[in-house]
């Protein structure tokens, strides 16, 4: 949409609304245009479709700079919890490994109890043979 503002930065009516605007104070919708004057050629801005004077105006641009100073702290805290869980996977990663090396060592344990329980069945069947015959 086209419009023709001829004095945008008298008009300016933020109304302290951070990053893009949702809604104008007085409760309609906000459609973006393009300034259409001299001083500001195709720029574009958020204002209420009631177009009156004291309602919303406001840059994109501005709008759109305030959305990502406020979208930077998260994206740091969203960094911070992503190395952090990248680490706890390490360290479970660590986990896991030291389970199955116990795994591996108790498997190597109950194989040398059957041995052991053979050769201690085979003794007892040569006795019983033996104190049979
Ligand atoms: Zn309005």
């Amino acid at each position: 949409m086209s419009s023709d503002v001829t004095s945008e930065s008298s008009t300016l009516a933020t109304f302290d609304i951070r990053g893009i605007p949702r809604k104008c104070v007085c409760g309609s919708r906000i459609t973006t245009f393009t300034a259409d004057t001299v001083k500001n050629p195709g720029r574009p801005f958020y204002r209420c479709l009631t177009q009156r004077k004291n309602h919303l105006f406001k840059w994109v641009e501005d709008a759109v700079l305030e959305e990502v100073e406020e979208a930077l702290p998260k994206i740091a805290r969203l960094e911070a919890e992503v190395a952090k869980g990248k680490s706890d996977v390490e360290n479970l990663k660590g986990v896991i490994t030291e389970l199955m090396e116990e795994v591996v060592t108790t498997k190597t344990k109950l194989k040398r109890c059957e041995v052991k329980m053979k050769i201690v069945c085979v003794v007892i069947s040569l006795i019983s043979i033996g104190v049979v015959n």
